[in-house]
């Protein structure tokens, strides 16, 4: 028989659109070809199985060969083939409505045009000039026929000598292509696409060194493991199998913590391995992604919107075939079944978690630090993700110990309750940073958390909505006394108004100009034993320039400079010594200068109790004059105030060595100040 005509397509630019758009992600052909290959060897399987084959399957393994002479990439099977007339109906007669439309729309969409159209086969066409289907059906008595195509509408068909039943697609590489002759291409495509394929599927030999040189052996270089892990039952399976499985799918990658088997028959169905992984570092959690597979033939790494926001950090294979693969990314998110798929494996993922934490809580508390990410990642972007979590979710103090956040509100709701009722949560983002505030709030009996984790910041915003009257400060956000009030009195005794000032002048003055930073130096009686010196930042502003980092819209608080309190302790006796002495070096010259801001601000005051009554209009010039003098000098005299203040400490070597060590221990001494700390702390040995 010989027979001519043209393919079945309605429209005559399905090549061009195939060739053109579909060029991107052309490597999908062999996909396509090998898994055609695939289905007709299981369905010959399934007729053997029902004793509808006459004689024996024999090796039905699915043959890639490279001629690099004739140009020619081949697949061969031992399926159930096809006669003429199929020919006709499955390749000739593609069912094509409305086609220029759906092309026009997803031309940019590979797996929908290939998928919605049936156009597997015809994905061949992307990467060749030609392709050959030499073919011989399973029945008795079958006639082999040889279809071609070059890539017009047109197509030809003939019988043919086949011995064997079966399919070959002979593929005629376009010039263009050539890289799908070389093996090593060849195999790496396969790995990619065909890994798990259930039928063995071997290209070419596998090779030995002999003699320094390559050989080929006489078994099969089969690329694919036809019974991967996810299609056994987990009652089978142990441990070692799962890493094992894991090494096979990111082989350079550390060993995963834990894993979790998915397997669903009802209302759809899915099976998969996905595995939490030991992340070292940002590029791990981009670099190895979940798979995607449908009855074991890859389909993509792109699992958004099947898979939960958080959990495609994880690892792992799912195969699904109800997942609509061949729809657009907008159309699966709407998708029904999808959205059932999604959250069971949320569901599945938050009760491992959750008998991890039960069955062995030691193990889980050892694994917290590399699964929190995607715990909290979790909590923060799905709420019926944190109501499961947070029976298991961790909080972790400064000494590396864990609690669940009942027991850690438990823990400290004695100690942390402040007047107003509110439980105040102390945390330190660094350890080592914020070691003496640490230190101070544990003296005084509370509890730190460590909050070092990147998602961490954002953690704390959304306990203070989650749990009841509470707030998040960091161990630096105030003096310690402060941190938590539990009464309006005051703490220690109090230094009167002109002391006060003075020692506040006396730093003040001496505070180095720091680009970005402001100081304001403040008194508080701390206790004998506390630091001399703190510095401390205001949570709100904090976190408020910490948060303008990440957003632009918050320019306006990231502009602002930090505001740095530096809280000197009255009660401590080199503060004592320092006021003591800056009251006897400067004491008698500030007096008259005191006594004539005194006289100022009680000329002042009597200026304005005389205008309280009045608007500014209804003030005489007069008195309005009279008030800006005062005013200004009494600005002058504040001035000659500091200026009196600073020559003094200027030469305090005391000052300086107490405000160099606070601001040593922030990290904000460097350069040529740390040069001089530590050319006074010498001297001063
Ligand atoms: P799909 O596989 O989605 O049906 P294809 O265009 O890939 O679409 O294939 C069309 C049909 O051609 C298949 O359904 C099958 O009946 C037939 N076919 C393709 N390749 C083979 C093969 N290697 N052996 C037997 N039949 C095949």
């Amino acid at each position: 028989m010989k027979q001519k005509g043209n393919i079945g397509v309605t429209t005559e630019n399905i090549f061009p659109v195939i060739k053109k758009f579909l060029y991107s992600e052309n490597e999908i052909f062999i996909r396509e070809i090998v898994s055609n290959a695939v289905d007709a060897t299981q369905k010959l399987r399934t007729l053997a199985s029902k004793g509808e084959l006459k004689g024996e399957t024999g090796d039905l393994t699915v043959r890639v060969t490279v001629d690099k002479k004739k140009g020619t990439l081949t697949v061969s099977d031992r399926g159930i083939g096809m006669t003429a007339e199929e020919i006709d109906r499955y390749i000739n007669q593609i069912a094509f409505s409305g086609a220029n439309d759906f092309l026009d729309k997803y031309k940019d969409d590979a797996q929908a045009i290939i998928g919605h159209f049936g156009l597997g086969f015809y994905s061949s066409f992307m990467v060749s000039k030609k392709v050959e289907i030499v073919t011989k059906s399973w029945q008795e008595g079958a006639q082999a026929v040889k279809w071609s195509c070059d890539g017009s509408p047109e197509y030809k068909i003939e019988d043919a000598k086949r011995e064997d039943r079966g399919t070959d697609i002979v593929m005629y590489i376009d010039d263009d292509c050539k890289d799908f002759l070389e093996e090593a291409k060849v195999e790496q495509l396969l790995k990619k696409f065909c890994h798990f394929l259930p039928v063995p599927v071997a290209f070419g030999k596998k090779k030995d060194w002999k003699d320094g040189k390559q050989v080929e052996t006489e078994e099969d270089n089969v690329i694919n493991d036809t019974t991967p892990l996810w299609t056994k039952k987990p009652s089978d399976l142990k441990d070692e199998d799962y890493k094992a499985f894991y090494r096979e799918l990111y082989p350079m990658s550390d060993e995963p913590l834990f894993w979790i088997h998915l397997n669903v028959d009802y209302p759809f169905h899915l099976t998969g391995v996905l595995y939490f992984p030991k992340v070292r570092s940002n590029f791990d959690l981009q670099k190895n992604k979940i798979q995607l597979y449908c009855n074991q033939v890859f389909v993509t790494e792109e699992v958004e919107g099947i898979v939960p926001d958080f959990l495609t950090l994880l690892h792992g294979v799912i195969d699904s075939p109800d997942i609509p693969l061949n729809v657009s990314r907008s159309y699966l998110q709407s998708d029904q079944n999808v959205k059932k798929i999604s959250t069971y494996i949320s569901k599945k993922v938050s009760d491992r978690l959750s008998s991890l934490f039960k069955t062995d809580r030691a193990d889980f508390e050892a694994k917290w630090d590399d699964i929190k990410i995607f715990i909290h990642y979790g909590m923060l972007s799905e709420t019926d993700f944190y109501d499961k979590a947070s029976k298991f979710a961790l909080l972790k103090d400064t000494d590396g110990k864990f609690y669940t956040y009942d027991e850690y509100n438990t823990l400290i709701k004695d100690q942390q309750t402040d007047k107003d009722g509110n439980l105040i949560y102390l945390y330190a983002n660094n350890k080592e940073a914020e070691f003496s505030y640490i230190e101070a709030a544990q003296r005084k009996g509370y509890n730190v958390l460590l909050m070092d984790g990147e998602l961490d910041p954002a953690m704390v915003g959304m306990f203070e909505q989650k749990f009841e009257k509470c707030r998040f400060n960091r161990v630096d956000a105030d003096v310690v006394d402060r941190l938590i009030v539990k009464d309006d009195a005051q703490t220690g005794e109090a230094l009167d108004a002109g002391k006060q000032e003075l020692l506040q002048g006396v730093f003040q003055t001496q505070m180095p100009k720091l680009a970005g930073t402001e100081f304001h130096v403040e008194t508080q009686a701390m206790g004998e034993t506390a630091a001399p010196i703190v510095i401390t930042q205001s949570e709100y502003m904090r976190r408020m320039k910490d948060m303008a980092k990440l957003q632009p819209g918050m320019a306006f608080y990231g502009e602002m400079p930090n505001m740095m309190n530096i809280v000197l302790n009255t009660d401590h006796q080199l503060i004592k010594t320092v006021l003591a002495d800056s009251e006897k070096a400067v004491g008698e010259a500030l007096k008259p200068i005191d006594a004539e801001i005194a006289g100022l601000t009680a000329r002042r005051d009597a200026i304005n109790q005389q205008n309280k009554d009045l608007k500014w209009d209804e003030i005489p010039q007069e008195r309005k004059d009279d008030l800006s003098a005062t005013e200004k000098e009494m600005e002058e005299q504040k001035q000659k105030k500091t200026a009196v203040m600073g020559e003094y400490a200027a030469d305090n070597k005391v000052v300086h060595q107490l405000i160099d060590l606070a601001l040593l221990q922030n990290g904000l001494l460097r350069g040529e100040a740390l040069n001089n700390f530590v050319r006074r702390s010498i001297e001063l040995i």
